[in-house]
């Protein structure tokens, strides 16, 4: 599988192999939202979605592989990236302000940008937070840095707020490659694209999420992320109903299953996601959405409203690179997908 530059080398790819597709949206660059379609007619349909997390691009290089690699008689919709501005890099993030795209070697070359053209709102240390036009930018992650409503935030509430991918070494995610986008509440949490499903004021990203999963009833959520670390995981979402739940157990058994015997490496042993994660075995975690807080991410939306979700954690550090990466995630998905089949034969 390729490594996807610019959301533009989606849509080219998408209209060269003539995948069907509807536009959702737009996002505030005018950028389309885009939602392919695969699979046959059966119900309940499957949606899978990625790069609501830009940085984290193996998932959005399985999920355009997994439009050739389904073969389902189910419907399958497919986002293969949720942050269309964010997946097109820092120094497009930052054009949208500027006009045009400033040459990015270095982080230092951020922190010079924003002190030259922006606000500055923050400063401590490597941490630069400026405003320029409508827009947030930052040196430096900072979710979960900032106390929820703090004064300097107040120029951003309910907007939007960049940072760029800085790991070395890492494939299809290069230093200000990508743009990760925050998203401000406008009660001043900071927050992303992979939140706000369940909330009256929302972003336009998971607004046409929840618009698109109201029209299709999913059966079956995918979400495909990645972490920092060398080894895969997932998480399940206890479910609605003892059907449902059953079901949920059977993929996740069978997702650790199918990622352990193809010899991918699985995060390790005593390795914890989070204190809001119920521990199964190795690899496997039911993330408890009211125990995190922040509203509900997608898998989380996913379960409450339709039944069986899950969120696919491959690592950005895998030894077999960005190609293993992308191949785990296909495998995790499509091993979920096989048991939904049996489910509804
Ligand atoms: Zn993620």
């Amino acid at each position: 599988m390729q490594i996807f530059d610019r959301y533009t080398d989606i849509l080219q790819q998408i209209e060269q192999k003539g995948y069907p597709s509807q536009i959702l949206g737009h996002t505030p660059d005018g950028s389309p939202l885009v939602c392919l379609r695969t699979g046959g007619e059966k119900t309940p349909a499957i949606f899978i979605s990625a790069g609501s997390h830009s940085t984290e691009q193996a998932g959005v290089g399985a999920a355009m592989g997994l439009l050739d690699a389904l073969d389902t008689e189910h419907q399958v919709y497919i986002i293969p990236t949720r942050d269309p501005m964010g997946m097109n890099g820092y120094a497009y993030a930052l054009s949208l302000s500027l006009g045009e795209e400033p040459e990015l070697n270095a982080i230092e070359d951020v922190e010079k940008i924003l002190k030259a053209r922006g606000e500055v709102l923050y400063e401590e240390g490597e941490t630069v937070v400026a405003i320029i036009g409508e827009y947030g930018y930052s040196t430096v992650g900072i979710f979960g840095k900032f106390d929820i409503g703090a004064d300097f935030l107040k120029p951003l509430f309910g907007r939007r707020i960049f940072f760029p991918s800085s790991a070395e070494g890492i494939e299809g995610t290069a230093l200000c490659q990508r743009a990760y986008t925050l998203i401000v509440s406008p009660e001043g949490e900071v927050l992303h694209i992979n939140r706000f499903h369940d909330t009256v004021w929302s972003p336009v990203e998971p607004r046409c999420t929840r618009n698109l999963m109201a029209e299709i009833q999913p059966g079956l959520t995918l979400d495909l992320h990645e972490y920092g670390g060398d080894g895969f995981w997932f998480s399940a979402r206890h479910q609605r109903n003892e059907n449902d739940e059953m079901w949920e157990k059977r993929m996740a058994d069978a997702i650790i299953r199918a990622v352990a015997d193809s010899g991918a490496k699985l995060a390790p042993e005593g390795y914890t996601p989070g204190s809001f994660f119920e521990i199964g075995e190795r690899g496997v975690f039911w993330l408890i959405a009211q125990e995190r807080g922040e509203g509900l991410n997608l898998a989380d939306y996913g379960a409450h409203q339709y039944g069986p979700s899950f969120t696919i954690e491959t690592g950005m550090t895998m030894q077999g690179g960005y190609q293993e990466r992308v191949q785990t995630s296909i495998l995790a998905a499509q091993t979920a997908i096989s048991v939904f089949e049996e489910r509804w034969r």
